[in-house]
């Protein structure tokens, strides 16, 4: 059973009065009963003593009238006379003891002969002729065996012998005188000592009770009753009362007489009644005021804690309001002082965490949390027909500017687009933080046409710098843009969708992307991949194939473009034109040039060892070029591994060189103080002018393949690539043709002038063993130093 607290506090307090107070009970009852059962036993035996003089008193005094009547002359003539002439005496004899005997209150009177023979008498059972029945108190000459009690004929006698002598020592006979007791005496002695009489003889269960006080059916009951045969005191009970009785041989009798004395315990014990009365009352109101202090106690605990507990509840549903009362300064209270403090607490770290939930701590924008749950809501709530679309906004090199100009300067800077967004921020459009540099937009409703205008319309808040640290600074930024339903219909997939529009709109350097379904595949395996790529590198996942070079006019291998592979334990080869862009966005790319330039480096020291001198190339991406510590690093690796500057060429695409043409120069004039060769990749594919080329420290322009390619057919191609070679060697540069496919391209290219030729009529890139075979039956000469 699932006691409350209050009801066991009040069960406990309770139980354990009720339980003393029994005991007391009990233990007064106890010795109640004990004390006056004890104190009639003493009042009996007091009686005993008071009676038992009585009747000795009695019997003394009775003897002495019979000694007075047995010196009656009158009496003595009589007896005389009667012996003489028996015939005529025994009539005046027989009146005179009849006077007697009713003088003295006597029962009977008798006069015997010496010899015991019943001369005269008054007895109706004893007549003159027969021998008394108590010979022997006859004999002997103590007073005392001259009288005694007997039973006759159901009555208790006194029976007192007294000899007449004529004169003494003539016995001239006995004078035999019986006093009964009976009922009357022994009501009597029961005024007398205050207690019930009686006179038993007999066995247990059939006495003869010859006299009592006691009332006729009380005397049936006691014949009938079962006495124990010590005598003393002990108990019984008669018609329905308990009686203390007092048992005791009667005196002067051979034994056979008891006297019982009796006492009524039941109404000794009624007297103490209203004593009892008095203690049960003064029970029930301790017992009353027991448990109304107990109650209230308890109830001082159990309320605030039942309080407390309906609290604890509320709280677990979120309600923080309702307070537990302070009242009091005992442990209860303040417990629940301490409870409504921890109240106010967890209501404030609820606030805290629901805050830090739903917002960003940086922008104080909804987090990704949030805008997930709005979008999930405007899917639920879009009218048939209506889409919902998501605009993911996401800083192109935000990475390298945290890194240029410390966190906190990126913090401030994200901030500050942030409230730029904010402040304009359409009617009816939802703004969040999604972490790092992207920012969503939820549009709801919407359509591919308006979702694009307000892409646009976003991209266009770039456009005004932002001042970071009396920095100005522009930002730019690729909007991916995803509907529904036409590009997912939940929230989950269509910011996947964003994302993945976002990623490809960076590959391609736009600014909007609409997420097209063949977008997928792709971006998502390269999402994965990003995350992964930091290491693979440690890994050792990547490795460099090598593409010969030939020197077209000696027909001479000239030497390698190094160029990166990944082979990922799960997807297995994976393209770089698949990784690099992406590793671009990321800034792994500069790890990756590292890995790229040591493992160079420590082939060249290979080839040297073989005597082989190659010239080779690795590619550097653009950021490669903003780290002010990328010649220096280059210093060390060519020092590290003692390779001549002059085998080294470093690859770099011209729009790398003009995405801060400051710090790359300096760069590159450094790289080319060291003597490192300096080579333009993809010629021919961006914007930049040959005037501005001249202005770059370089020693080699390499014609983008797609020019060679239809170099035979197409003849814009052939005059594009015959002026670029011209305005190279004018301007003291090599030129080499990329994507040389077939031996026709090779000899138009010797006839154009071109100086090297890279391309699969060599080789494609090979791995470094298949390379080192493809040297070993190369069909080209080889340079040996
Ligand atoms: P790229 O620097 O222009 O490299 C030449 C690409 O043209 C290579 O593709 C090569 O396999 C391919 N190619 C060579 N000869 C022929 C030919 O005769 N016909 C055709 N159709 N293609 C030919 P790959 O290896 O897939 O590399 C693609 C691009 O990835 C490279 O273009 C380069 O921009 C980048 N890349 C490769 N390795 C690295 C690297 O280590 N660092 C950096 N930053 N970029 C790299
Ligand atoms: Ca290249
Ligand atoms: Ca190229």
């Amino acid at each position: 059973m699932n006691l409350s607290l209050r009801n066991r506090i009040l069960a406990f307090f309770i139980g354990l009065l009720l339980v003393i107070l029994l005991l007391v009970l009990a233990l007064v009852q106890r010795s109640t009963y004990q004390h006056t059962r004890e104190q009639i036993s003493q009042q009996l035996q007091f009686a005993h003593t008071v009676l038992a003089n009585e009747l000795q008193g009695r019997r003394q005094a009775q003897s002495a009238l019979a000694e007075l009547i047995a010196k009656d002359f009158t009496l003595l003539g009589e007896i005389a006379d009667l012996i003489d002439s028996p015939e005529q005496q025994a009539q005046s004899l027989s009146a005179s003891l009849e006077s007697f005997a009713a003088r003295s209150q006597a029962s009977f009177a008798l006069v015997s002969a010496p010899d015991g023979r019943i001369l005269a008498g008054t007895s109706e059972h004893l007549h003159p002729g027969q021998r008394l029945p108590w010979a022997s108190m006859l004999q002997g000459n103590e007073p005392s065996s001259h009288e005694q009690l007997v039973l006759q004929g159901g009555q208790v006698l006194h029976i007192n012998v007294t000899p007449i002598f004529a004169p003494r020592p003539n016995l001239l006979g006995w004078l035999v005188m019986a006093f009964v007791i009976d009922d009357r005496a022994t009501q009597h002695w029961a005024e007398l000592s205050g207690a019930d009489v009686a006179v038993l003889a007999g066995q247990p269960g059939n006495y003869q009770v010859p006299a009592t006080n006691l009332s006729a059916a009380a005397r049936a009951q006691l014949a009938s009753s079962l006495l124990p045969a010590d005598d003393g005191g002990l108990l019984l009970e008669l018609q329905g009362q308990q009686q203390v009785a007092y048992r005791a041989p009667l005196a002067g009798t051979d034994g056979e007489l008891q006297l019982l004395l009796l006492r009524s315990l039941s109404d000794a014990l009624a007297s103490y009644q209203p004593l009892q009365w008095q203690l049960a009352a003064i029970i029930l109101a301790a017992l009353l005021l027991a448990s109304i202090g107990a109650w209230l106690i308890a109830s001082t605990v159990s309320r605030p804690l039942s309080q407390m507990v309906e609290s604890v509840r509320r709280i677990a549903s979120g309600d923080y309001q309702a307070r537990v009362a302070e009242n009091g300064g005992s442990e209860v209270g303040l417990l629940a002082r301490e409870f409504n403090h921890m109240q106010r607490d967890i209501a404030e770290r609820e606030a805290t965490i629901s805050f830090l939930a739903y917002r960003d701590p940086l922008t104080s924008l909804d987090n990704r949390n949030r805008f997930v749950a709005r979008l999930q809501a405007a899917l639920a709530n879009a009218l048939p027909g209506a889409g919902v679309a998501v605009l993911l906004m996401d800083l192109d090199n935000f990475k390298d500017l945290n890194d240029t100009l410390g966190h906190d300067a990126g913090d401030q800077l994200l901030c500050l687009l942030g409230e730029r967004l904010l402040q304009h921020l359409r009617a009816g459009d939802g703004l969040a933080r999604l972490g790092g540099d992207e920012f969503a937009v939820l549009i709801a409703p919407a359509d591919p046409h308006a979702a694009l205008a307000a892409a646009h319309h976003y991209h266009e808040l770039l456009t005004e710098p932002f001042a970071v640290r009396g920095i100005s600074m522009t930002l730019n930024a690729t909007v991916g843009i995803a509907l529904s339903p036409d590009h997912g219909e939940t929230a989950g997939s269509l910011l996947q969708h964003a994302e993945v529009a976002m990623y490809w709109g960076k590959t391609q350097h736009s600014d909007l992307a609409l997420y097209r379904a063949e977008l997928d595949s792709h971006s998502l395996l390269r999402l994965a991949l990003m995350s992964e790529l930091k290491g693979a590198i440690e890994e050792g996942q990547l490795s460099l194939y090598f593409q010969p070079k030939l020197t077209i006019a000696s027909r001479t291998l000239l030497g390698v473009e190094c160029l990166v592979r990944w082979i990922h334990p799960q997807h297995g080869f994976i393209a770089p034109d698949e990784f690099i862009p992406l590793a671009e966005q990321t800034g792994n790319i500069c790890a990756l040039t590292r890995w790229v330039i040591r493992t160079a480096l420590a082939q060249i020291r290979v080839w040297q060892s073989e005597g082989l001198q190659l010239k080779t190339a690795v590619n550097i991406s653009a950021l490669d070029l903003l780290n002010p510590d990328f010649a220096a690093f280059i210093t060390s690796q060519l020092q590290e591994h003692q390779v001549d500057p002059a085998s080294l060429v470093v690859e770099i695409t011209e729009s790398a060189v003009m995405a801060d043409p400051a710090l790359a120069m300096q760069q590159l004039e450094e790289l080319r103080r060291l003597g490192v060769k300096l080579s333009i990749d993809d010629y021919g594919t961006g914007y930049s002018s040959m005037a501005q080329l001249k202005r770059l420290p370089v020693h080699e322009l390499k014609i983008d393949q797609s020019f060679i390619s239809d170099l035979l057919s197409n003849p814009d191609d052939e005059i594009i690539v015959r002026s670029t070679i011209e305005l190279a060697h004018n301007m003291g540069l090599k030129v080499v043709a990329e994507g040389v496919e077939t031996q026709a391209v090779l000899e138009q290219l010797d006839r154009l002038g071109c100086d090297i030729a890279q391309g699969y009529l060599l080789s494609k890139p090979l791995a470094p063993a298949a390379f080192a075979e493809w040297l070993a039956k190369c069909p080209w000469a080889l340079p040996r130093g």
